[in-house]
């Protein structure tokens, strides 16, 4: 990150998930957490939940394609609860989407040259926004478990937006919350096809991770 140009950039929208932290050794042990704990707790077979895991999830992404709750994990345990009780339940729902993100965050870290990045922009005077798709709740916990406001002034996440990025209208937010124009800008993000498509259409500057 740290041959990003930042010259003549009066502000840096950044994306949160992959970009700022590895997403995928996080997910890794939230995961297995639940698959322990519905093992433990529920007696549960591992090859059950997570069958049961990847039917809710699909089903949830179909169902609300393009929403930040498309992503929750709720509603996931909510499907698998459902699935394999055959009914809901929503003791068992909770207690999976808690441990998923309680053990997520215990494994929340910067990747290397990120914060390096964030301490030179900021010294610069550059305002910078998190703009993200997920809910609002467990983005401000990610950003509260990485200190982000030691560096970051806003967050725009799909929640709030009402549409997921590649949609113009995560980019507008941030840039009307930062009161800057998109040739002011560089958004910084992880996905071709959600954060460099979506911020160029706009005329953004993007570069990808
Ligand atoms: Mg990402």
């Amino acid at each position: 990150m740290n041959h990003i140009p930042l010259s003549n950039i009066k502000a840096i929208l950044l994306d949160l998930d992959d970009t700022l932290y590895a997403y995928k050794s996080c997910h890794q042990a939230a995961y297995e957490a639940c698959m322990i704990l519905a093992s433990e707790k529920y007696n549960l077979f591992n090859s059950d939940f997570e069958a049961a895991w990847k039917a809710g999830r699909d089903k949830v992404h179909q169902d609300l394609h393009g929403q930040g709750a498309s992503h929750s994990r709720l509603l996931y345990a909510q499907k698998v609860s459902e699935i394999l009780f055959d009914k809901t339940n929503p003791q068992f729902a909770l207690e999976i989407e808690e441990t998923y993100w309680r053990t997520f965050l215990n494994n929340m870290k910067f990747k290397p040259e990120v914060e390096a990045f964030l301490i030179d922009a900021k010294s610069k005077g550059i305002k910078m926004c998190i703009v993200t798709d997920l809910t609002a709740q467990i983005q401000m916990r990610k950003w509260l478990k990485l200190d982000l406001g030691r560096y970051i002034d806003f967050l725009v996440s799909s929640e709030e937006a009402g549409i997921e990025k590649p949609g113009a209208y995560m980019f507008e937010l941030a840039m009307k919350k930062l009161g800057v124009k998109a040739e002011e800008c560089i958004m910084i993000g992880d996905s071709e096809e959600k954060d460099i498509k979506g911020a160029e259409a706009l005329g953004i500057k993007a570069y990808l991770v």
